[in-house]
């Protein structure tokens, strides 16, 4: 029996994974766009109340948030040191700048981190695709074990 190529999860759901990306970022399930994602600030809940797409798809995904949050931490955190530093040379102000920096150093990992939580996992849902019965069907346009439209009427 010959083996079928993966059906990426933009094509299962029919969404693309910009849209899914964008959704992480406004702290949305990615996959059906549901904004209940959190049960408090910091917590993310187990699985989406709408599409019932389990967050944590895998063990180990938090580190994949913990990864990203850091990144956009540091990549902030350098444009402001950098920035801050080019508009106004040559007399730095070393006193501003040093408190801008660490402000955004302390700040932003907090501000970043539930919408870290929902990017993570449409950057995983990107790579990864779909298991069957991973997510409510409702939610399938192109089921990757018929390999057919399963929504389509
Ligand atoms: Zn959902």
């Amino acid at each position: 029996m010959p083996v079928r190529p993966p059906v990426q999860t933009s094509t299962q759901l029919g969404v693309s994974n910009t849209k899914m990306l964008w959704r992480g970022l406004i702290r949305r399930c990615p996959a059906c766009g549901c904004s209940d994602t959190h049960s408090s600030y910091a917590t993310m809940r187990d699985e989406c109340p709408e599409c019932s797409l389990k967050f944590e798809r895998i063990f180990g995904h938090s580190i994949g948030y913990i990864g990203l949050n850091t990144v956009v931490t540091f990549s902030v955190t350098f444009m402001v040191l950098l920035v801050g530093s080019i508009l106004t040379r040559p007399d730095i102000p070393v006193v501003p700048l040093a408190i801008a920096t660490v402000l955004s150093a302390v700040v932003l990992p907090a501000l970043f981190l539930p919408s870290a939580h929902t990017m993570w996992t449409a950057i995983d849902l990107a790579i990864r695709p779909l298991a069957p019965g991973e997510i409510d069907p409702r939610f399938i346009k192109v089921d990757p074990v018929a390999g057919e439209w399963a929504n389509e009427s």
